[in-house]
């Protein structure tokens, strides 16, 4: 199975933040969408990746007054990101080598989607239950 025929399933929604937006807005988002991560989008386009795992670990580092401050202090800058063409495999392997659990999904610079790890659970279990029917 390929990510464009897991996209056409959950479809191509990506929440996205500024990156000037203050982390309690980010928390706010996160929780109210039931997301665990957002792709951070400027002017130019994406500059950046933030999951509930930076806000925690920030957090601890730097107490409560990270809430006022904006994401692009704890985003992750170089994303890691895939295309519709890929392999929903292949992208299991790029998410382990990485250890990322979200990866967005660009063809050719355009923001097309995201996945993920939830996505390619499901997209596994889906072909197993097919594979058994078969059998
Ligand atoms: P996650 O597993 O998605 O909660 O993210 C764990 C860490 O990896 C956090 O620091 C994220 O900012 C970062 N991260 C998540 N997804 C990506 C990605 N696609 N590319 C690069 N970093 C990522």
């Amino acid at each position: 199975m390929r990510i464009e025929d897991v996209l056409r399933n959950k479809g191509a929604a990506v929440t996205t933040i500024a990156p000037q937006t203050p982390v309690s807005q980010l928390l706010a988002g996160l929780v109210g969408m039931n997301i665990g991560a957002m792709v951070v989008v400027g002017v130019d386009g994406l500059v950046g990746i933030v999951s509930e795992r930076d806000v925690v670990r920030k957090l601890h580092e730097r107490g409560a007054s990270l809430l006022v401050q904006p994401v692009s202090e704890i985003m992750t800058t170089v994303v890691v990101t895939c295309t519709p063409r890929d392999t929903v495999d292949q992208l299991a392997v790029l998410m382990t080598d990485n250890r990322v659990r979200h990866v967005p999904v660009l063809d050719e610079d355009r923001l097309v989607g995201i996945v993920s790890i939830g996505d390619v659970v499901k997209s596994r279990m889906s072909e197993l239950e097919t594979e058994q029917k078969q059998l």
